[in-house]
């Protein structure tokens, strides 16, 4: 894949087999009289089968970046395409059908509905866009089986280890076979040795073929993805493979068992 790279005139080619690109990127937060410069020209590409882990102090910019990249904010200048699409200058509509169907969203408390079966939080974003109940039923089992939860799925938020729950988050945000995983530290509720299973799924799901992006103030974390970006104070400061990558499933080897409920 890096020598094609080179090989090509290389704008054009970097636009077309990017899942992320993302060229002179400013954010501003106006507060009345003040004016926080949150992103300060940000550039980078993210190819189709990357597992990226974004790190970086309180305050650099991380949540930023990674709103705009879900489409959940709009930068204050600067390109963001996704797939080759300049998302600012979608419709709004357009842009809430970017977000709900091609981007899974996983975040640090989960965000399942609490009243609802992990079943029916899987479900949810393939009724919002329209699919098929058939298709609705085998996808929420093959995700659920992905990760591991197949014979939870009746079972309610509240009868989940934080763990299960955030694993019926991920299966949700596959369902409906987005381009892209963000995930903002999605480890950041759990102890080690639960942590190291999410990143087990997180792993097993990159080797299909899905694009990660995690978001981790973690060190030992970050060493599960494939690079790892690091911003301050609005910008990237490095940005470098992961050359002693942790393996989640042998990691977890080394780990007591803990009982499960
Ligand atoms: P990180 O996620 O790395 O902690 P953030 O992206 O949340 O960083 O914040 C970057 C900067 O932007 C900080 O100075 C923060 O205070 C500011 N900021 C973030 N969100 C807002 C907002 N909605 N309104 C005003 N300032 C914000
Ligand atoms: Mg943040």
């Amino acid at each position: 894949m890096p020598s094609q790279t080179l090989e090509k005139p290389a704008d054009n080619h970097a636009l077309r087999s990017a899942v992320i690109s993302v060229r002179g990127l400013h954010k501003y937060y106006d507060l009345g009289e003040t004016r926080v410069h949150a992103l300060r020209g940000v550039n980078l590409n993210i190819e189709r089968g990357e597992f990226v882990a974004i790190m970086g102090a309180s305050g650099s910019g991380k949540s930023t970046f990674m709103n705009i990249l879900g489409s959940l904010d709009l930068p204050s200048s600067g390109s963001y395409r996704f797939e080759g699409i300049e998302v600012a200058a979608l419709s709004k509509s357009e842009i809430a059908r970017l977000r709900n169907q091609r981007i899974g969203f996983v975040f640090q408390g989960f965000n399942l509905l609490g009243r609802t079966s992990a079943l029916e939080n899987v479900e949810l974003p393939m009724l919002y866009a329209h699919v098929s109940s058939q298709v609705r039923h085998s996808r929420t089992q093959e995700a659920l089986s992905l990760v591991g939860l197949a014979d939870r799925a009746d079972h309610f938020p509240s009868q989940l280890s934080g763990g299960q729950q955030q694993r019926v988050a991920i299966a949700r945000a596959l369902v409906n076979r987005p381009s892209f995983i963000l995930a903002d530290e999605p480890t950041g509720n759990l102890d080690s040795r639960t942590s190291v299973e999410v990143m087990e799924i997180f792993q097993r799901l990159n080797e299909l073929g899905l694009t990660i992006i995690l978001v981790t103030h973690e060190r030992d974390i970050a060493q599960y993805a494939t690079r790892q970006i690091v911003f301050r104070d609005g910008k990237i400061v490095s940005d470098t493979p992961v050359l002693d990558r942790l393996n989640a499933s042998e990691v977890l080897q080394t780990l007591p068992q803990l009982e499960e409920d």
